[in-house]
């Protein structure tokens, strides 16, 4: 992790106590017990409890170790980390069961080592789940596949009910911020993808703030995700995941008042739904449930 960094003092606003309760401890047992990992825990999320409390959760799956190293993500990196456990898809789907949400959240790491970079993985991870939890609301949140749609379509073809890939931070900063590997374009290509290929399929981006991005910058994101067909956006404070050099600092700690001027603009732009705030992360509850509301409309 090399040498570390000066702590950056949070402001008054950010300054919470992490969650606990029996709930959350019976919940991380299940999830532990199959050697599954949750990215609530992996990012130490403040929401964690309200999360779960309230019948949302996300894993992380692929294992933990991802080939690209993003200066903003705290997940383990490495060029050739261990194959994904071929009984993922059965353990992650009896581990929902039992946790009995309504709404899940897949994410995954980026495997640039393997043939499909993992795509065929992923996919039975959807299928088996939306097979043994039929009841239940899904989110794939996927990485760019480095912009191949073939790849991308395997993912699409197992069914989630919402597709979600982030685009991180505004277009100038993505050198800085993402892994070299990652791109601002190949990511709204594939969004646009998504959408020509799964219309009626709701899409979802997220951006983190505080990296030194300008309001005008923000504005031409929400364009630009909009002109893609994104319906769902979330806004959220970039926090630093450790004091190594390697995680960019925090260049702003942005005011409550300005993320609810930026969700306000944001919705002029056309977004169906709009979460913005510091704690907001993209999978956030409140969107779960809006979403939960659109599907229910939309089927
Ligand atoms: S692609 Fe980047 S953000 Fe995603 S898990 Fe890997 S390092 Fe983290």
């Amino acid at each position: 992790m090399g040498p570390v960094a000066e702590r950056q003092k949070l402001p008054p606003w950010l300054k919470v106590k992490l969650p606990t309760g029996p709930n959350v401890a019976r919940l991380k047992e299940a999830s532990r017990s199959r050697g599954l990992s949750t990215v609530c825990e992996e990012a130490r999320c403040p929401n964690l409890a309200e999360c779960w409390g309230g019948g949302t959760a996300t894993f992380m799956v692929m294992g933990d170790t991802c080939t690209r190293g993003c200066r903003f993500c705290s997940v383990a990196t490495a060029a050739r980390p261990s194959l994904p456990d071929q009984q993922e898809p059965t353990k992650l789907a009896l581990t929902l069961k039992e946790m009995a949400v309504e709404y899940a959240v897949l994410t995954t790491v980026c495997r640039d080592d393997m043939p499909d970079q993992g795509a065929s993985h992923l996919a039975a991870c959807i299928r088996e789940v939306k097979k043994t939890c039929p009841g239940m609301k899904l989110e794939m949140l996927l990485q760019d596949f480095r912009g191949d749609t073939k790849l991308l379509e395997t993912v699409l073809e197992a069914g989630a009910d919402v597709i979600a890939h982030n685009v991180e931070c505004v277009e100038r900063l993505t050198d800085k911020v993402r892994d070299a590997k990652a791109g601002y374009r190949q990511s709204l290509d594939i969004l646009a993808h998504v959408k020509k290929y799964l219309p009626k399929t709701p899409t979802k981006s997220s951006i983190m703030l505080g990296l030194g991005e300008t309001e005008g910058e923000l504005v031409q994101s929400f364009k630009d995700l909009r002109s893609v067909g994104v319906d769902i956006l979330t806004l959220g404070q970039y926090l630093r995941p450790t004091g190594s050099r390697h995680h960019l600092m925090v260049e702003q700690f942005v005011h409550p008042d300005d993320f609810n001027r930026y969700g306000e603009i944001a919705k002029q732009h056309g977004f169906k739904y709009v979460a913005s705030g510091p704690f907001v992360r993209s999978s956030y509850r409140a969107a779960e449930l809006f979403i939960k509301g659109y599907l229910a409309h939309a089927s």
